[in-house]
């Protein structure tokens, strides 16, 4: 293999490259990324990034050890497995003999067009730093939707002295997917810090001519704002692979056990992007959390240098996820639990251990998943 394309120059991508390097790919290596920055580090920017804790070029990622042709600012728009090229928007045909999809994912921006101003989303460095500049002078913020980037936004932003943050999400509780059990105790959290909380309504209608100036709710609640961040989760990048034969699930590159592409020995994919069968689970997944991109990555160059030798990825996924002073850490498939129950509890320090169980069995067991809440270490 002489020549290899990693396209996304996210953690992915840049670990996918690291790892052809240190396994001894001497050949051409190109990087392509459409923002016009270095790889750089995401969970900055939803506290220390958009707080002013940390100037954008402290969240690079060092890529000393990754010797490849850097393409920033420029767009993959189509890929074409049969004559193995992927095509740029300014036209350049690079040509691949093992190509890394590592494009991630992008916020979900909000259904309806709105010519107002005021909305954000927060994905990537740009984004943090329009939205740093939109909060200085300490305004009103609704936030819609109370998941990972929501609830950690408005942590920060309570932190840094706003006296009006406002979450609203349509499930019953913040953090849907972990369930009711982390879910309520994650409300007390917000509501304790002062965050205006309003679960299990929906947004009706934003007020405001030129400027947003209020959001209205389906109970009749009208939230006055300044700002309005959309929080809504996330949609694939994989748009550059609708005309190419590449199977896609929920938009997501469709990968087997070892992260191929489905009947592609020349193509991996990595990341956010990817879904792939786990053996704990029933069904391929997909895991949008950094150990995940930072693995994925290692191991889908490794299998892409040498297919004949590749091996599943079956990874144990974690998180974390920083509020306020709480830390919450998360080791397994614990989205998935059929049911939960309480390990420990500590009222005075907030401190929660949680276990997860997953509806498969897995050599007669219900195998568990545990979820943490701490307060904060050094590490993650
Ligand atoms: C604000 C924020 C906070 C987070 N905090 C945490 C946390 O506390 N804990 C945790 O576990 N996880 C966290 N995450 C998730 C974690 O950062 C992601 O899972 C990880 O960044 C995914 O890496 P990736 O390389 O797959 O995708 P990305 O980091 O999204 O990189 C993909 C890159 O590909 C680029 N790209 C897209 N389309 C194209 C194209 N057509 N051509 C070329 N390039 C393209 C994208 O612009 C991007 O630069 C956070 C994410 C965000 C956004």
């Amino acid at each position: 293999m002489r020549r290899i394309v990693i396209v996304g120059a996210g953690l992915a991508g840049l670990r996918a490259g690291q790892e052809l390097r240190e396994r001894g790919f001497d050949g051409e290596l190109s990087i392509v990324g459409d923002e016009h920055h270095l790889p750089y580090n995401r969970p900055p920017l939803s506290e220390q990034v958009r707080a002013g804790d940390m100037e954008p070029h402290e969240c690079e990622f060092s890529r000393d050890d990754v010797d490849a042709s850097w393409m920033l600012g420029r767009p993959a728009t189509e890929l074409d497995t049969g004559r193995r090229i992927v095509r740029l928007a300014d036209d350049t045909e690079l040509r691949y003999d093992g190509l890394v999809i590592a494009t991630g994912r992008r916020a979900r921006e909000w259904p309806e067009l709105t010519a107002m101003d005021g909305f954000h989303v927060l994905r990537g460095l740009d984004d943090a730093i329009r939205l740093r500049e939109a909060v200085a002078s300490k305004p009103r913020v609704v936030i819609i939707g109370a998941g990972f980037i929501g609830r950690e936004v408005a942590a920060t932003l309570r932190k840094r002295g706003l006296e009006e943050v406002t979450l609203v999400d349509v499930a019953s509780h913040p953090m849907p997917v972990l369930g009711p059990v982390i879910g309520e105790r994650a409300a007390r959290l917000h509501t304790d810090q002062g965050v205006g909380l309003y679960c299990g309504t929906k947004v009706e209608r934003f007020e405001g001519a030129d400027h947003v100036e209020a959001v209205h709710l389906t109970d009749g609640t009208r939230l006055p704002a300044d700002v309005v961040l959309i929080a809504l989760g996330s949609v694939a990048n994989t748009e550059w692979l609708r005309d190419s034969d590449l199977e896609l699930r929920e938009g997501n590159v469709l990968c087997d056990e070892r992260c191929f592409a489905l009947g592609h020995d020349d193509i991996v994919a990595a990341g956010d992007v990817a879904t792939w069968p786990h053996p704990r689970a029933d069904g391929p997944i997909r895991v949008e959390h950094w150990t995940n991109a930072a693995e994925m990555g290692r191991r889908a160059a490794a299998n892409l240098l040498d297919p004949a030798a590749a091996v599943a990825y079956v990874p144990v996924p974690t998180f974390w996820s920083d509020q306020y002073d709480a830390k919450i850490k998360s080791v397994g498939l614990f989205g998935r639990s059929e049911r939960v129950s309480i390990i420990e509890e500590d009222l005075d320090t907030g401190c929660l251990v949680v276990e997860g169980h997953l509806a498969t069995t897995w050599l007669g067991r219900s195998p568990s998943t545990r979820t943490s809440r701490s307060p904060p270490t050094n590490g993650n």
